[in-house]
């Protein structure tokens, strides 16, 4: 997989203060999430057959455009002003709108990060690491699940770690979030000779293995999203 570098400048700016500046990336992120969401509802919703009830991707396309439909219908006086309280809002429409198990994990992984960020004064490779860490550690106490359970954090664990390597080697986001995608990828790819030891697939035992887990597909694209302008590319 590459990511053309036109296709990276739009995203977080490296060492803006964590000012409208980020409040903006993460506003523009979470659009773009949603229509690479939408874009691969029927893939996911179709991984999600194999090895839970079929709904993953039509879930995570509805919890996202109602997550967006709130943001728009909010007054102007009343949005976010800061990228921890936006991140924050995002993760509480998440948690109410994503049907499954996955809207809480996500939506706790965006609320936590959204904790951390409101603390932080710039928006660089380390802070984004940082959130990712944050976020990954959140996810995994919510779902008390580890790296290898064939869930969503098998892609989110694999990026933090990437975006942290790529922090302490100096590297710009733009930088940070092309190996993060990668790195999410393989994580992703991995999941396929998994057995599960969480959520619904849990029942399929040794039957789970030989298929891609659905919730670190979505995992993918978000943070594929992240890195990129949004533009189609299959997760294959
Ligand atoms: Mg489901």
């Amino acid at each position: 997989m590459s990511i053309r570098g036109s296709e990276v400048a739009d995203g977080p700016p490296q060492a803006a203060t964590a000012g409208s500046a980020s409040l903006q990336s993460i506003d523009r992120y979470i659009r773009r999430a949603s229509v690479l969401i939408a874009r691969h509802e029927a893939l996911l919703d179709r991984l999600d057959v194999a090895l839970g009830d079929g709904d993953h991707g039509s879930n995570m396309g509805i919890g996202l455009r109602t997550v967006i439909r709130t943001l728009d219908e909010t007054p102007p006086a009343a949005r976010p002003t800061d990228a921890g309280t936006l991140l924050r809002q995002i993760g509480h429409g998440l948690v109410s709108s994503v049907g499954g198990a996955s809207g809480p994990l996500y939506g706790t992984a965006f609320i936590e990060a959204g904790f951390y960020l409101a603390d932080v004064a710039r928006f660089d490779t380390a802070t984004v690491a940082e959130a990712f860490e944050v976020a990954a550690r959140a996810l995994a106490r919510r779902g008390r699940c580890s790296v290898g359970d064939k869930t969503i954090l098998d892609a989110l664990d694999p990026a933090a770690r990437a975006i942290r390597e790529a922090a302490d080697r100096g590297e710009p986001l733009s930088v940070a979030m092309r190996l993060a995608t990668g790195a999410a990828a393989r994580g992703m790819r991995a999941t396929t000779p998994l057995v599960a030891r969480r959520g619904l697939a849990l029942r399929l035992g040794e039957r789970s293995r030989g298929h891609r887990d659905p919730g670190a597909t979505s995992c993918f694209l978000l943070v594929l999203a992240m890195a990129s302008d949004g533009r189609a590319r299959r997760p294959t």
